[in-house]
């Protein structure tokens, strides 16, 4: 008798998801993962010396517009009220973020009104939108030269290693401008943090015994795995083709963590730094994301990461995808070779050469698996 019906390589949140709804259809799959932890990118752990929950690969935070998203999520974890909120440091001042009325009469030394701003704003940009093709014309174009100078050109120039001059404008599209005082920085109806930590969420995905696991079990380089098997692939895709087409860009982040005896570094939980002068990019204060684990939040220990970006190396994690036209031209190669692979799903954010969010990771995971993965497994058990 068949031991398992699928083969997921990757247990990231893709390929948690798609396991648990084949597991939920009946069938027996087998995640295998080359790291020793499940999770992903999203993985976190609770730090033995503080109980701080600490997210080993970078700050997340759930936010979703998806009532489906949401209700899927709370199956497997209650969550909490936690509201995000960020503030950037320029010029040894403190402002809130994204740009409101607050960031933007702080700047000004001001009081203006909604009307008062919108206009002073205005007065300050340059070129017209559609024309913008740099992430700097674009910038200019949307909120002034002042505010751009202040908030975004130091902190993009060291996101990226580019000057904001020589990158594509469709990048600048996350961070809106507000011309009132709300300063929560994700609007989604739903959002909040896994009441018991992320890894418990994820454990719980994949609770139904049907479901088998394999830390340490590298697709390329473990003889055991059964590649005969229908295949939910969630890793690099130019690995996957042997890089026929290229290595395909990514930019990685390396953290420097700081341990102070106090109850707050930093009085919240991401601080930007805007300027050049500091050469990280933001700072992390891990325990500020659950200020209802009272024990450890008022505790005098706190954690703090710096986070600093920098082009991937072949050794290197891969966190976000470059995409330039090399880069573009690349993955067409390899999707063209995807669709020749009649056993095999490609899928998440590394299959796939794309930023998503969790939640958009769990939708797209959640449609693949009823279009293409349950078909395969149907077509499987005939
Ligand atoms: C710094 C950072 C911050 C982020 N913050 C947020 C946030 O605040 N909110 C939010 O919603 N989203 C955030 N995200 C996005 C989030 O991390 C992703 O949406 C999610 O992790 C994608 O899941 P995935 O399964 O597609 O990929 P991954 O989490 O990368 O999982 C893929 C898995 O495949 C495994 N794998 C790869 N190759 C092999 C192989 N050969 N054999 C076996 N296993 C293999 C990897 O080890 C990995 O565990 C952030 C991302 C980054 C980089």
């Amino acid at each position: 008798m068949k031991k398992y019906d699928l083969l997921v390589v990757g247990a990231g949140l893709f390929g948690l998801t798609i396991s648990q709804r084949a597991a939920e259809e009946g069938y027996s799959p087998l995640v295998i993962d080359k790291r020793n932890h499940i999770g992903g990118n999203a993985y976190s752990y609770f730090d033995r010396d503080t109980g701080i929950e600490i997210h080993k690969y970078g700050a997340h935070l759930f936010h979703t517009k998806s009532e489906k998203v949401w209700k899927y999520v709370n199956r497997f974890s209650s969550f909490t009220s936690y509201r995000h909120h960020v503030f950037a440091l320029h010029e040894g001042r403190i402002y809130p973020m994204p740009i409101n009325l607050g960031t933007i009469n702080q700047y000004y030394s001001s009081a203006m009104s909604p009307e008062q701003a919108k206009k002073l704003v205005e007065s300050k940009t340059e070129g017209a939108l559609k024309d913008a093709k740099s992430l700097e014309e674009r910038a200019v174009a949307l909120i002034g030269r002042d505010l751009y100078e202040a908030f975004i050109r130091d902190y993009t120039y060291k996101q990226w290693q580019t000057d904001p001059r020589d990158l594509t404008a469709s990048i600048f599209t996350r961070l809106p401008i507000r011309f009132n005082y709300d300063a929560s920085y994700f609007t989604d109806p739903y959002q909040g943090q896994p009441k018991e930590g992320f890894c418990s969420l994820f454990g719980s995905m994949i609770q139904d015994p049907k479901i088998e696991v394999r830390l340490e079990c590298d697709y390329f380089e473990d003889s055991s795995v059964p590649k005969d098997l229908p295949t939910v692939y969630t890793g690099p895709i130019d690995r996957y083709f042997g890089y026929r087409c290229g290595v395909l860009g990514w930019r990685t982040i390396d953290f420097k963590e700081k341990r102070y005896d106090l109850e707050s570094f930093q009085g919240c939980p991401v601080l930007n730094k805007s300027d050049m002068t500091d050469p990280s990019t933001r700072s992390i204060e891990f325990k500020a994301f659950n200020p209802e684990r009272k024990e450890v939040f008022e505790s005098k220990k706190t954690v703090v990461w710096d986070e600093y970006s920098r082009f991937a190396g072949k050794d290197d994690e891969p966190y976000y995808p470059i995409g330039t036209r090399k880069d573009k031209d690349m993955l067409a190669g390899y999707e063209a070779m995807a669709k020749e692979e009649k056993k095999v799903v490609f899928g998440g954010r590394l299959g796939e050469y794309a930023y998503y969010n969790m939640d958009q990771t769990i939708a797209s995971a959640l449609e693949i698996f009823e279009k293409k993965v349950l078909p395969m497994l149907r077509n499987g058990k005939k």
